[in-house]
């Protein structure tokens, strides 16, 4: 887990724990290596436009473990 290489290619959900590939799915990156999964991510509330690739409205991070870094 402390492999940094490692968190550019794939990171647990910060909610479900379920493993999320960064280049091929669409988990929500926030903090400083933090991810949620899509479903996890959508069911906080966010929005993804499959036009754009990107998410247009971001999740609530409400009580998830956020690391040292702030989101922004
Ligand atoms: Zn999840």
């Amino acid at each position: 887990m402390t492999h940094r290489e490692e968190w550019d290619e794939q990171a647990n959900c910060a909610e479900c724990g379920a493993l999320v590939s960064r280049a091929a799915e669409r988990g929500f990156a926030f903090g400083e290596a933090e991810v949620l999964c899509f479903a996890c991510a959508s069911l906080r509330g966010g929005q993804y436009d499959a036009e754009e690739d990107r998410w247009t409205r971001a999740p609530s991070l409400t009580g998830l473990p956020v690391s040292d870094e702030p989101a922004r």
